[in-house]
């Protein structure tokens, strides 16, 4: 699914890291571990075209995903990819149902039977009938729910996910990792920056950023 080869990120003069190398595929989640500074953001980020490496490649299906122009950043970013930052990324002064909608648009022309409908993700993350409230009314962790729920409508190829359980509850951060490890059961790549051991012990790898290497 996607390729990691020898990518590095440079500031300045100082190495965030170099020589990375890592492979996640469909149905499989990798956890990005490593102290707060170490990298784990700025790395979810390369993958997801919000920044650029130094040097290096991120191949997805035989193509380098660094060197895609504008239009192809844009259709990868649209048919590809799911974000789940850990400040939601919603429209704060919309509803429940437009932010959902928003996410459901691009798909409408080939969804098939397979679909996953905003009521219905609605109803798995916990807030069943509650399409038509402001997003500003929810708590933090509705609001995250809502941003799964988002990903669940959207079912993207590969999803990348920044310290979802940050400023989440027990119940609140189960529910986050039970979802996105159904969507990658389903056959989604998932990549986690996290340091919720909690989440880790869910994932089937974790790379440390600081080490360069897969740990146990
Ligand atoms: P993590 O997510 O592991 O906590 P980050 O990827 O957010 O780490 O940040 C890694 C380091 O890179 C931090 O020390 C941060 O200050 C630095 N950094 C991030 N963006 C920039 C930038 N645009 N210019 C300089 N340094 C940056
Ligand atoms: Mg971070």
């Amino acid at each position: 699914m996607i390729d990691i080869v020898k990518l590095s990120k440079t500031f300045g003069t100082r190495t965030l890291w170099a020589d990375v190398t890592a492979t996640v595929s469909r149905g499989e989640m990798l956890a990005l571990v490593g102290p707060s500074g170490s990298g784990k953001s700025t790395l979810l980020n390369c993958i997801g075209l919000l920044e650029k490496p130094n040097a290096g490649e991120i191949r997805y299906e035989g193509k380098d995903i660094i060197r895609f122009g504008r239009r192809e950043v844009r259709k990868f970013r649209r048919d590809v990819l799911g974000y789940l930052f850990q400040n939601y990324a919603l429209i704060e002064n919309a509803t429940v149902a437009a932010n959902l909608d928003v996410a459901a648009k691009p798909q409408r022309i080939n969804r098939g039977e397979a679909g996953v409908t905003i009521a219905g993700a609605l109803d798995r993350v916990g807030l069943a009938g509650r399409e038509k409230e402001k997003i500003h009314h929810l708590s933090g962790g509705e609001q995250q729910r809502v941003a799964l729920a988002r990903l669940m409508v959207k079912q993207p190829a590969l999803v990348l996910a920044d310290e979802p359980t940050g400023a989440l509850d027990h119940a609140n951060a189960k529910t986050v990792i039970d979802i996105l490890r159904e969507m990658s059961d389903a056959g989604c790549a998932v990549v986690i920056a996290t340091h919720d051991d909690r989440v880790r012990d869910r994932c089937d790898a974790a790379f440390a950023v600081n080490e360069n290497s897969l740990v146990a």
